[in-house]
């Protein structure tokens, strides 16, 4: 990729202008790899034209994070540095945009010990709790985007060389995200994001209290609803009334389910990447909202891990909608990241639930526990989209409603 690439400052622009929608005297925390530190010099000068106050990095690197999974001494996965707990939880506060680069070999973690990573995830839910907490009721804009870096390209182009992987991820991903170098990429997205609001309202006009998915991988599971949920889908406005765009791309409307009322059968339809590691053919057997069987035919020890890192985590957090026919799905690239992989599907995610229901960003955590969301200090995202999904929703008045067809929504 060659740097002066006219489509990188229109990437830049549509991450930090439309993403986090950065406002004069706002600070910026932006999360990096460090092999990509040019594109976030781009970021930090759109940034700073648009008024920032001060561009505060956090750099990340998967060659150290692995290091520190393998040589760590023991107790360091219990405890999250007093310093970087204050950094993120201080910003979030003061309301600061957080943008994150995302760039990670998927393999990198493969064969760190499992127990040291699920110790880190809760440590770093309980140390950055007022982050998440902040996060999820959307007190600050955030926003998360991706370049590839060249062993994460290599995974997901293992027959070209380092060189082509790199340029194939950088096209698809602009592809993704409606960026081809015309300068029209705002516009494009402004039609996206109200096609996405029309389905939206469709949906929060039936007022579904479960959904019924069927297909041939085995799936055949129902979900319920939580009482009052709204459906969402891509801008959103933070406390401080400025929308911006959590995740880029975006193809997704998704809401809460009701803890307890899920039961059945649920396949994922793609691998899941979880932690560095390969999750494949995941199984689910749900009962009264709980996972009680979790199989896999790869990484089957992960996924029992990931589900058992609280009560929480055998529990579902999230319902989502994608088309089977849509433009990531429609390339048909595994990009063994969530960012893309969930955008290409529908998924559901075991764990922490979005306050999607009215007045959810007012309510405390246990307010909204017994409202039914389920609260949990991880929230992981598989997906279960296939060409012959069908998804029928029932509504609170015992109605039958047609939402998915074969693969694609109805309406
Ligand atoms: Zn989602
Ligand atoms: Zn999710």
């Amino acid at each position: 990729m060659n740097q002066n690439d006219k489509r990188l400052d229109e990437y830049a622009a549509l991450l930090v202008r439309v993403g986090v929608n950065i406002q004069k005297g706002q600070t910026l925390v932006l999360a990096c790899p460090v092999e990509c530190a040019f594109f976030a010099r781009k970021c930090a000068t759109v940034a700073y034209e648009a008024g920032c106050r001060e561009v505060v990095m956090n750099w990340r690197d998967d060659v150290m994070s692995r290091l520190k999974y393998l040589h760590a001494e023991n107790d360091v996965f219990d405890t999250v540095a007093p310093w970087y707990a204050d950094m993120m939880n201080g910003y979030a506060e003061k309301g600061a945009a957080y943008l994150a680069i995302s760039a990670t070999d998927p393999m990198n973690l493969l064969g760190v010990d499992a127990d040291r990573m699920r110790r880190a995830e809760i440590a770093s839910g309980k140390a950055l709790q007022g982050f998440y907490a902040a996060q999820m009721a959307n007190g600050f804009p955030w926003c998360i985007g991706a370049m590839p870096i060249p062993s994460w390209a290599r995974k997901v182009f293992p027959d070209k060389t380092e060189d082509e992987a790199v340029d194939a991820l950088w096209d698809a991903i602009f592809a993704s995200v409606r960026i081809t170098g015309d300068g029209r990429a705002v516009e494009k997205w402004q039609e996206h994001l109200s096609a996405l609001d029309r389905r939206t309202e469709v949906l929060n006009g039936y007022r579904l209290a479960s959904l019924h998915y069927k297909n041939s991988l085995g799936t055949d599971f129902t979900i319920g609803l939580a009482k009052g949920h709204i459906w969402q889908s891509g801008a959103e406005k933070c406390k401080a009334g400025v929308p911006f765009i959590a995740n880029i791309p975006t193809e997704e409307i998704f809401t809460a389910p009701d803890r307890e009322s899920a039961e059945g059968v649920i396949c994922a339809s793609m691998p899941l990447v979880h932690n560095g590691n390969v999750i494949r053919d995941i199984r689910f057997t749900v009962k009264g909202g709980k996972i009680v069987e979790a199989t896999a035919a790869e990484g089957e020890d992960v996924l029992r891990a990931a589900i058992s890192v609280d009560e929480g985590a055998s529990y579902f957090g999230e319902v989502a909608l994608v088309p089977y026919d849509s433009p990531i799905s429609n390339q048909k690239i595994l990009y063994f990241n969530t960012l893309f992989d969930e955008n290409a599907s529908c998924h559901l995610a075991f764990g922490e639930a979005y306050p999607c229901i009215e007045g959810g960003a007012e309510m405390t955590k246990d307010e909204l526990k017994k409202r039914g969301l389920n609260d949990s200090v991880t929230h992981v995202d598989f997906m279960i989209g296939t060409p012959d999904l069908t998804i029928t929703g029932m509504t609170e008045d015992g109605r039958e409603i047609p939402v998915f067809i074969d693969g694609n929504f109805v309406f």
